[in-house]
């Protein structure tokens, strides 16, 4: 499979190049020439089947041109090597839990399989070391860190903004040692992005380190995301509840919810998606209004969805050829302000006992609001309450229990690398 820049200013490029680059040279991101559909018949024999099971036939349509089968099946089997996300049910309205990874967050699964993907080209072009880097507010640096520890030939700099990530965050990334080394930046978020921007860009430092990054921008992070669609597509059916199937996405860079889309159009029957944002509802905004005005990020108690640019709508519109109407007959658009989100958590607990995370509530709240009677929802539960405990205790007036493998990070030593906000210092650290 040949993958295409969505700006289409660059030849195409191998599923290697994809993955390495990450971001084509006319800062495009990759597509796939074709997307594969599978076989009607395969789809309806996923209901009752192993997870993974249904993630090896769904990476084959994927990645089965350019990666031997046996390979493949152990790249998914050993990225799933953890619990099944399970469908739990509230009415008409399911949470797909995808929580169940290593840090407890659906990010888990494309860091895990990228990091993997990556070792089997980097072993397989006999190519020297890698340097990832990822600039973080929390979530991605944990599920980045843990997705490649301990994986060969390749080494993780995490950088984080001192003091503005909560202290379970902090000890996902910060303890593990190994190729991981977290860097505490004296600055914001967007000091430590700007750090890595820079760093992607100076040509001296690309001439000395192979450098990628591992956001959702990455064909090999972004894809894998769409075995959830499957699996929730199965869970449901298994249980007769599949006709009018509505997948609710909270969305923040957009890749999940793009992953979504993808299965779709391999065949998989969704009738629609929802896209909720909270309060940076810049794609929400432009599904109203057909215009899109990307502006800077403000602030939520769903921080992983504070995104004021969302990367993969570069993508969305090139999957439906920058067509508004029809984006629209796919995607409907839900936003929610703090307090919103907080309702919805307090009245979600007193009526189910389920507690919501602040990125999960914004997807059930979206299905309350808009679903109708003869459809059925299924919202994603990106995260595992506990992440963001702080907030969710606060909300709900009580304590939430932390979960064993969030416990287990926590007793883990902090060795981070301090690091002024100075790109000099960045560099010679990288170098040296
Ligand atoms: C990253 C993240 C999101 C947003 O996912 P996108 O793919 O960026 O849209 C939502 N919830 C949680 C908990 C996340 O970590």
């Amino acid at each position: 499979m040949k993958y295409y820049s969505t700006n289409k200013q660059v030849p195409l490029a191998s599923l290697s190049e994809a993955v390495i680059k990450g971001l084509a040279s006319d800062k495009g991101l990759y597509m796939p020439e074709q997307i594969r559909r599978l076989d009607a018949d395969v789809i309806r024999q996923m209901p009752g089947m192993p997870f993974a099971d249904i993630a090896c036939l769904v990476a084959d349509a994927f990645f089965g041109e350019d990666i031997e089968k046996e390979t493949l099946d152990k790249i998914v089997r050993d990225t799933l090597s953890f619990e099944t996300p399970v469908v739990h049910v509230a009415g008409n309205r399911y949470s797909l839990e995808l929580f169940h990874g290593p840090t407890l967050a659906f990010k888990d699964v494309g860091a895990r399989f990228m990091a993997r993907l990556l070792r089997h080209f980097l072993r397989s072009e006999g190519s020297e070391r890698v340097h990832v880097l990822v600039a973080t507010s929390g979530d991605t640096g944990s599920a980045v860190a843990n997705g490649f520890l301990g994986v060969e030939g390749i080494h993780v700099h995490v950088l984080y903004p001192k003091g503005k990530v909560s202290p379970i965050q902090e000890c996902q990334f910060a303890t593990l040692g190994q190729n991981i080394t977290a860097l505490e930046v004296d600055g914001t978020f967007d000091d430590c992005q700007a750090l890595v921007k820079t760093a992607f860009l100076d040509p001296e430092l690309n001439e000395a380190l192979r450098l990628t990054s591992a956001n959702s921008i990455n064909v090999a992070r972004f894809l894998p995301q769409a075995f959830y669609y499957f699996n929730a597509y199965a869970q449901m059916a298994a249980q007769g509840r599949a006709d009018e199937l509505v997948v609710c996405v909270p969305s923040g860079n957009l890749g999940n919810l793009t992953a979504g889309l993808f299965a779709a159009e391999m065949g998989l029957p969704i009738k629609r998606f929802i896209a909720a944002n909270n309060r940076n509802d810049v794609f929400f905004e432009y599904l109203k209004t057909g215009t899109y005005v990307p502006r800077p990020s403000v602030r939520t108690i769903a921080n992983a969805m504070d995104v004021g640019a969302p990367s993969n709508f570069a993508r969305i519109l090139d999957l439906y050829h920058h067509d508004h109407a029809e984006i629209t007959r796919h995607i409907s658009g839900a936003h929610y302000t703090d307090e919103e989100i907080a309702d919805t958590i307090r009245r979600t607990f007193d009526e189910t006992g389920y507690v919501l995370d602040p990125h999960g509530a914004c997807g059930y709240q979206a299905l309350c609001d808009s679903l109708a009677d003869t459809e059925q929802g299924v919202f994603l539960e990106t995260a595992h309450p506990a992440k963001f405990k702080e907030t969710v205790d606060a909300i709900l007036g009580r304590e939430i229990p932390i979960p064993e493998k969030l416990q287990a990070f926590m007793q883990g030593q902090k060795q981070s690398v301090a690091l002024p906000n100075d790109f000099a210092r960045f560099k010679q650290y990288l170098l040296a």
